[in-house]
């Protein structure tokens, strides 16, 4: 097995895999380290989510041929979501006609007639991922593995593995999730507050078209989410209070059918839920800062959200592209990949970004998460004052679309294909 790599991956994940392709597909040797075994994560029952991915992550997957796996001609996992409504309502009853509406129309030129984003089940990108990272020469697999120890010096960092190997590398990234582990051997703190929500989680199929539209619809105890699949088929995101979420998840199939028809309406037909439920404890968790010596933290190991924006991943494939660019730059100009410069212009361009999105995500939940009258009537006046002024209206459809920001250029979706890098088996 090699042991000595540029970069060090800890953590297979969504974001870990897009960052170990990213900086591969830069050149470097890369080994990503995760404690669960690969086929196990691509095991259906591992994840029932699906992820919204704005345009500008699409095009940072399709830079890094992931985007070739989802997509082949018309045989596609990802769904276009060429509308978002936004309405505020109460379970049983009909949603407030002050209501935001985002079209992909308006933003056609900034967004090259694309759509606002595309939604992709979980386990499609993880095997969509799992492919190109195994087709790619420049990375080495090290998994199922512990984690038992890390120090860095000037020279190099090292990992050591419960089996006792020592694998080293110019650079180690966190890549291992909200409860990183990596993030506690560095010494790294958190900063990390409740939102006392749960997220159930499931796939329904409904008898009329979606026709792209993504639907997002602020009930009391949190945002209930339908959000277009291919097919005539959703991904659900339903919050609740814990102990209404649990109860919930206790429910029998009929029962808890009639409840989410109660919440969905009868818009797209009759709904069937297709798949198990999953249930997901919500929080906000910031890392207090996002490096330390030879070491930074990225996706859900430096801030973990709520889904609320449905931000979280793409603030990690955000990490992952200004982490490969940063890593070129520097061989580029003939600097240690581990240097205190890097990590300091790595923490300068994301920790900002992503501090500010996640504050934002939290007023916005507190603010749609209640029932409190003055607060409803605010709100719903608020959506419809912003879907009535179109400049603002064009900010936030581009910010869902992942277009503002200084943009690394994997997500102006330019790819580095470096020569060193061969993916000959995809
Ligand atoms: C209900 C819900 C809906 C969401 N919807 C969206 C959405 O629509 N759009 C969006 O952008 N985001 C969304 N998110 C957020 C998104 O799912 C996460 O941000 C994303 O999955 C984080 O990926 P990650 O790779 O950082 O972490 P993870 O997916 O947690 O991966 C961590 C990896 O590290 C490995 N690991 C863990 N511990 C160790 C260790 N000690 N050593 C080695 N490896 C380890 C794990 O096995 C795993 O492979 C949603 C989240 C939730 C809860």
């Amino acid at each position: 097995m090699k042991t000595e790599f540029d970069v060090l991956v800890i953590g297979g994940g969504l974001v870990g895999l897009t960052a170990a392709l990213a900086c591969a597909q830069a050149g470097f040797k890369i080994g990503v380290v995760d404690i669960a075994k690969p086929n196990d994560q691509l095991d259906e029952t591992h994840d029932g989510r699906a992820s919204a991915i704005a345009t500008a992550s699409f095009r940072m997957m399709r830079a890094l041929g992931v985007a070739d796996v989802l997509v082949k001609g018309d045989d596609t996992h990802a769904g276009a979501i060429n509308q978002i409504l936004i309405s505020d309502g109460e379970a049983g009853q009909a949603p407030s006609p002050l209501n935001l509406f985002f079209d992909s129309a308006e933003i056609e030129d900034a967004n090259d007639g694309e759509p606002l984003g595309y939604m992709v089940e979980n386990r499609r990108m993880r095997h969509a991922l799992h492919i190109c990272t195994k087709a790619s020469k420049n990375i080495t697999w090290i998994a199922p593995a512990r984690v038992t120890g890390f120090n860095a010096d000037t020279d190099k960092a090292r990992i050591t593995l419960d089996d006792g190997c020592v694998l080293s590398a110019d650079l180690v990234v966190g890549a291992d999730g909200r409860n990183s582990f990596m993030r506690k051997l560095a010494g790294i703190g958190v900063i990390d507050w409740p939102c006392n929500q749960k997220a159930i989680v499931t796939t329904v199929e409904h008898d009329l078209p979606h026709n792209g539209i993504a639907h997002e619809l602020f009930l009391p105890s949190g945002p209930f989410a339908i959000l277009p699949l291919t097919g005539n088929r959703a991904s659900i995101v339903w919050t609740e209070t814990p102990a209404a979420a649990d109860a919930a998840m206790k429910l029998d199939d009929a029962q808890f059918a009639s409840e989410l028809a109660r919440r969905f309406g009868d818009f797209l037909g009759e709904v069937r839920p297709i798949a198990p439920r999953w249930c997901y404890p919500l929080s906000f968790r910031h890392a207090k800062t996002y490096i330390s010596d030879r070491f930074v933290l990225i996706g859900d190991a430096a801030h973990a959200i709520h889904p609320i924006a449905g931000q979280g991943f793409n603030m990690g494939l955000r990490d992952a592209a200004a982490l490969a660019e940063i890593l070129v730059q520097a061989r580029a100009e003939g600097r240690d990949l581990g240097c205190e410069l890097n990590l300091n212009l790595f923490e300068e361009w994301r920790k900002f970004d992503n501090t500010l999105l996640t504050h934002a995500c939290d007023v916005f939940n507190r603010l749609f998460s209640n029932n409190f009258a003055p607060l409803k009537h605010a709100r719903r006046l608020g959506l419809g004052l912003v879907d009535k002024i179109a400049p603002a209206r064009s900010f936030f459809m581009r910010e869902a679309s992942g277009q503002i920001g200084d943009l690394p250029p994997l997500l102006r979706g330019q790819a580095y294909n470096n020569t060193s890098y061969e993916s000959d088996a995809l």
